[in-house]
């Protein structure tokens, strides 16, 4: 059974209070299933509809239209008090990471856990267990100041993998990472779907996708405009035209 499906799912934005615009969805009509398990790369130029769709995928937005399943329960009609439960099946991991600077590592990802409802025994052996897996153990007890740009990345990787999520959902993780550091984060996260977790990536990373060949998810304009497994940044497969087996679709 799919971990996540996407039934005809639309997102609006509210254009504010004042505006009489009706903006275009950000999302439109996208049918999806991802499997327990999957690597999945989500490309598409800028404003595309990648966030939209992550956010979505994570049950952080409300569909305007359709339905977003987690195995196969509907994210909207999940009730408030359950909600932490579901919280725990999902590492999100966005694109700056967000450390409260006064607060040593530990502490940064022991809140996080907090906030997400676990005990403080599970804490007190998952934080130190998280660090180690992304290399940073010995950073347990630094401040956010005393580490690197690529550290803080991989401090924010081990927050979201902290609770042993079942999806692990990534917006732009190696943006604003050098060559090197981003291979080391790649590394990672291969290491981690290997474990079981589902990966879901949103990416402009053009040789990370090239090299890993995984499913490739193509949005343009809100839609899903390609869809294949070992797919290459650039090229769709048109399941949905006849026109041609691949297109080259991003220009440099
Ligand atoms: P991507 O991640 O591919 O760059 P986004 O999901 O961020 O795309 O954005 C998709 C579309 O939705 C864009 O047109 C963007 O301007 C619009 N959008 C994103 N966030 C908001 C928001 N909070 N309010 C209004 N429009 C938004």
């Amino acid at each position: 059974m799919s971990v996540i499906t996407l039934e005809a799912v639309s997102k609006e934005y509210d254009a504010g209070p004042r505006s009489k615009i009706k903006l275009p969805p950000a999302v439109h009509d996208i049918n999806l299933k991802i499997n327990q398990g999957e690597f999945v790369f989500v490309l598409g130029s800028s404003g595309a509809g990648k966030s939209t769709l992550l956010h979505l995928m994570a049950g952080d937005f409300v569909p305007t239209k359709g339905r977003v399943l987690l195995n196969g329960i509907d994210l909207a009609k999940i009730p408030e008090r359950k909600r932490p439960l579901i919280r725990q099946r999902y590492g999100l991991v966005w694109q700056d990471p967000k450390l409260i600077e006064d607060r040593t590592i530990y502490e940064n990802i022991a809140i996080s856990m907090r906030a997400a409802g676990m005990r403080r025994k599970e804490i007190r052996e998952a934080v130190p267990k998280a660090l180690g897996i992304v290399g940073l153990r010995r950073t347990l007890d630094s401040f956010p100041h005393e580490i690197s740009g690529g550290e803080r990345m991989r401090v924010e990787l081990a927050r979201a993998i902290a609770n042993s999520p079942d999806i692990l959902i990534v917006d732009e993780p190696t943006a604003n990472l050098d060559n090197d550091t981003a291979w080391d984060m790649v590394q990672l996260f291969q290491e981690i779907n290997r474990r079981g977790t589902t990966i879901i990536m949103a990416t402009h990373a053009r040789s990370i996708v090239n090299i890993l060949r995984k499913r490739v998810i193509t949005l343009a304009d809100g839609k899903i405009i390609g869809d294949v497994e070992n797919g290459r940044y650039g090229y769709i497969s048109h399941r949905f035209s006849r026109v041609s087996a691949h297109t080259k679709l991003f220009r440099k």
